[in-house]
Formats: C-alpha cells, structure tokens, sequence
C-alpha cells in the first residue's frame, strides 16, 4: 500500500508535497519521493528509503523547485526494499518528462511487462508501476490525457495514479475504485491526495473524489477531466475503512472515524461480552472500533494499552524470542486498570496473529482475569491481490485454523470476529459496491499468473 500526493500552481510545490507525504506516512514507511517539475520542465526527483523525516527533510528539498511536484510513501513489500524500487519514477521521453506515482497493485503486470519486453523495453526496477510509465511513453495520442487513457487500455488491477507528463499534472483512478483519490484545491494550485487528511495539513479544501474510472488533467489551459475506461463494478477496498486510512480522513465519501465506530457498535451486538467491566483498544488502528464497542455495550473504555511511539520501523526479528520481545518494545498494559478485571480487547483485524498473541499473554500477565477478544473485521482468509501486502495464505491464521482454535492458540477466554454482513452494513455507502476477497474469497479478478512475483515486484 502507498499513499500519493501531488499538487500544481503553488511555488512552494515540494515543500507542499513533503507536508503532504507526511501525513500519508502510515501508509507507507519503506521508501518516500518527491519530483518536482520547473517552468522549463525540468524535472528533478529526491528519493530516500525510510520515511519522510528520515530522508525527504532539511536540504534534500533544496533542488526541487518548481510549482509542479507529486510524491509517493511506499508500504513494505517483502524482498523488494530498494532505492530502485522506490517512487515517483522519473524518466525522461521523447516529449519531455515523465513521473509517475502509483498507488494499489496491476494484476496482469507480468504479461504487460513480458509484452513490452518482446518490443525491446529494459526495465530498471521490479515494480509493476515501470509498465505504466512505458506504456505513456508509448502512447501516441497528443493530449496528456489521452495518452494516460491509451496507457490504461487494457491494463487490469488497482490503481490510483498521480502522474506529471511536460507541464501536465494527472490524476487517474482504477474503473473499480479500489483505492481512494481525493482532490482539492489550494488558491489556485489543484491538489490531489490519497486521502484528505493530506489536504487538511497544507490546507487545501476538499472538492471531491475522483471518480472510478476518471482521468483529471490539469495545466496552463485548465481543468479537464474525461472518463475513457470501460465501467467495472465499483470494489473500493473495504480493508481501507477497516484498518488502512486514517480516522481523521474522509474516504469513499464516508468518515474514518465514523466507519470505525459503527464496526464496533456492531461487533457489540454480535458478540457482547456480558460478563466484562471495561472496553480498551490496541491503540492505534482499533481506537475508533473500541470506542463504538463501548457506546454500544455501556462499558467504560479505558487506555489499558499504551504504545510507543518512538519504536523504529527495522525493530524486526525473525525469531519468536525476538517477536515476543517486540510486542513488549512497542506495547505496555496498565497494570492498575487490569489487575483482577473481565476485559475486553478490541482490535481491527488479525492477519498471522504473532501479535495479538503477545499482547494476550501481556495483559494476563499484568493481572486480568478474563480476557474477551473482539475483531471489527471478518476473518481474514485469503491474500489481497490489490495493494495490501497481506501475507501468504500460509501464514494467515484464519486460513489454517478455525475461529474456535485460533481463541485457543491466543489463549483468550472468547473471540469474536464481526461477520462479513455486519461489516458491510456498517460501513458508510455500504453493503454494496467494495472489495471484500481477503475476507469472502470473492476476488473480482481472476488471481495474478504469478502472485508472490507480483507480490515481490509490487509497486503499491
Ligand atoms: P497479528 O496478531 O496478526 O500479528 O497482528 C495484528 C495487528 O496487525 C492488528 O493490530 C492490526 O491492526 C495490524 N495489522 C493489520 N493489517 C496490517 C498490515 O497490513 N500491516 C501492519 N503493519 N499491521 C497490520
Ligand atoms: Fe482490500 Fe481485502 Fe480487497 Fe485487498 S482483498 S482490496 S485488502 S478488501
Ligand atoms: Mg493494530
């Protein structure tokens, strides 16, 4: 998963973008970039693996002039952690300049890739966003966007693009709106963000999506927006309102933090926990769904579980004395809430369940007496194919094992998980019109001729 930003008529473009990038940082830690497009269109790129603040602040900036400029925060991929890999990809064509920052996953990008190759295309990375750029660089149409649209012919999956083509800033968004696209306005600069959480921080306001299918261009002779791909049934990516965005976006047209509280207030009525005295979250992604979970249950929720911020992201251990040992860096319970209390845990979702466990044994160790785990998402079953880098099948714990072993594997007294229904009433626009396959099996695409491949060369 990535998150993009691009913004065009404001001096301070790449400082904007920075500003941007750093509330789009949760999603993505691996890599951050910036480009940035000068009147001559000239265009100069600053990339560092890492987050924003690591590498994309103090002087890195200083080249990047111009009132043009996009970036990118790119999510871990496993075995795919390079500077080579990292975005936006800046090449130079025939007809000038092209970047391009890609948000989600092409499903068909290996027969794309294979195809160009056969024409003579040399690769420099293995990401499935290199396809798009040779595919523009390609496209004989003469307006930017039409070039976009010829690019996009034919090319299957989830994505949400910000490319600069010359002097153009374009924003394109998959047929079935698997990601989110948002785009707003700052004076006369036209902003794009993968969520408005990044609009709020340079203070752009918000004037609507983009919608499935659209391609928005935007340069010296205005704004066009044209709709050239054939419609798909809508599947925005449920998985966003779940756990991905930020509680303090709005997404798909709906609140985060709205979304989050009806999932809880729902698990509530599901799987009530009749016997518990109090609520608490595994801060930060479940806040939301615990605070719903109260409402509706009349617990008190309480911050039983604190977390540390100031963890870096390459605390990573292969072995499990060193995953037990993370949880303890990045989680504390308070012993004086818990000591000799029914308790319930809420978190968003369970994928191998390395964590949870730790957490369980945590919160028993620091005295309670029962512990009643609630999940404001069905199980997750199955792998996205759609820019979520969600393990194998192999790995995930609901894939092997049924709901009442996984309780016992966590050593929990019950576990509920919300139900794929529940869920999706839940959400805001829902039931119909999302991506629910890691959860349902119901994958709108046949599965990529070589998942881990993909999942390798991923350029979400
Ligand atoms: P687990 O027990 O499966 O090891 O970890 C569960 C936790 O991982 C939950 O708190 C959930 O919020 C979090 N989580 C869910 N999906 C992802 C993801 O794609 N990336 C990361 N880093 N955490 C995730
Ligand atoms: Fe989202 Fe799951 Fe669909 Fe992937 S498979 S797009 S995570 S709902
Ligand atoms: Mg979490």
């Amino acid at each position: 998963m990535c998150g993009i930003f691009g913004i065009r008529g404001h001096d301070a473009a790449a400082h904007l973008t920075q500003l941007g990038l750093y509330s789009l940082q949760h999603r993505g830690q691996e890599s951050a970039g910036i480009v940035a497009v000068d009147p001559s269109g000239a265009a100069r790129a600053a990339r560092t693996m890492g987050t924003v603040s690591e590498g994309l602040s103090g002087t890195a900036l200083d080249p990047l002039s111009g009132a043009m400029a996009i970036g990118h925060t790119r999510y871990s991929t496993a075995g795919s952690s390079t500077i080579d890999n990292a975005q936006p990809v800046l090449v130079r064509f025939r007809g000038g300049h092209i970047s391009l920052a890609h948000n989600g996953n092409l499903v068909n990008a290996a027969e794309l890739r294979l195809e160009l190759e056969e024409m003579g295309s040399i690769f420099n990375s293995t990401m499935d966003s290199e396809v798009l750029v040779h595919r523009l660089a390609r496209a004989t149409a003469d307006a930017p966007e039409e070039k976009l649209a010829q690019a996009l012919e034919g090319v299957e999956g989830a994505y949400c693009l910000l490319v600069t083509i010359g002097d153009t800033l374009l924003a394109a968004r998959d047929p079935r709106g698997w990601r989110p696209l948002v785009m707003g306005r700052l004076g006369d600069a036209i902003v794009f963000a993968s969520e408005t959480c990044a609009l709020d921080i340079v203070g752009a306001t918000l004037v609507r999506e983009i919608e499935p299918g659209e391609i928005v261009a935007f340069d010296d002779d205005g704004l066009r927006c044209i709709a050239p791909l054939p419609r798909r049934d809508l599947h925005r990516c449920v998985f966003e309102y779940v756990y991905f965005a930020r509680p303090d976006s709005t997404i798909f047209g709906g609140s985060v933090d709205r979304a989050r509280r009806a999932l809880g207030r729902q698990l509530a009525r599901e799987h009530p926990a009749p016997s518990a005295e109090l609520v608490f979250s595994v801060p930060d992604s479940s806040n939301s769904a615990a605070l719903g979970f109260a409402e509706e249950s009349g617990l008190p929720f309480e911050l039983a579980l604190i977390r540390n911020h100031y963890v870096g992201r390459t605390f990573i251990q292969p072995t499990q004395a060193g995953r037990d040992a993370k949880v303890k860096v990045k989680y504390n319970a308070v012993r004086d809430l818990l000591q000799g209390r029914r308790v319930v845990m809420v978190d968003d979702s369970i994928v191998r369940g390395t964590t949870t466990r730790g957490l369980v044994a945590m919160i028993r160790g620091a005295g309670a007496r029962e512990v009643h785990l609630r999940i404001s998402s069905p199980p997750i079953t199955g792998p996205c194919y759609y820019g979520i880098d969600t393990p194998t099948r192999e790995e995930l714990i609901a894939a092997n094992l049924a709901v009442d072993e996984i309780a016992s594997h966590l050593a929990v007294d019950s576990l509920g998980y919300l139900s794929l229904e529940g869920m999706l009433a839940a959400v805001p626009g829902g039931p119909h019109g999302f991506c629910h396959a890691c959860f349902s099996g119901a994958y709108p695409t046949p599965p990529p001729a070589d998942p881990e491949k993909l999942r390798l060369g991923c350029g979400c």
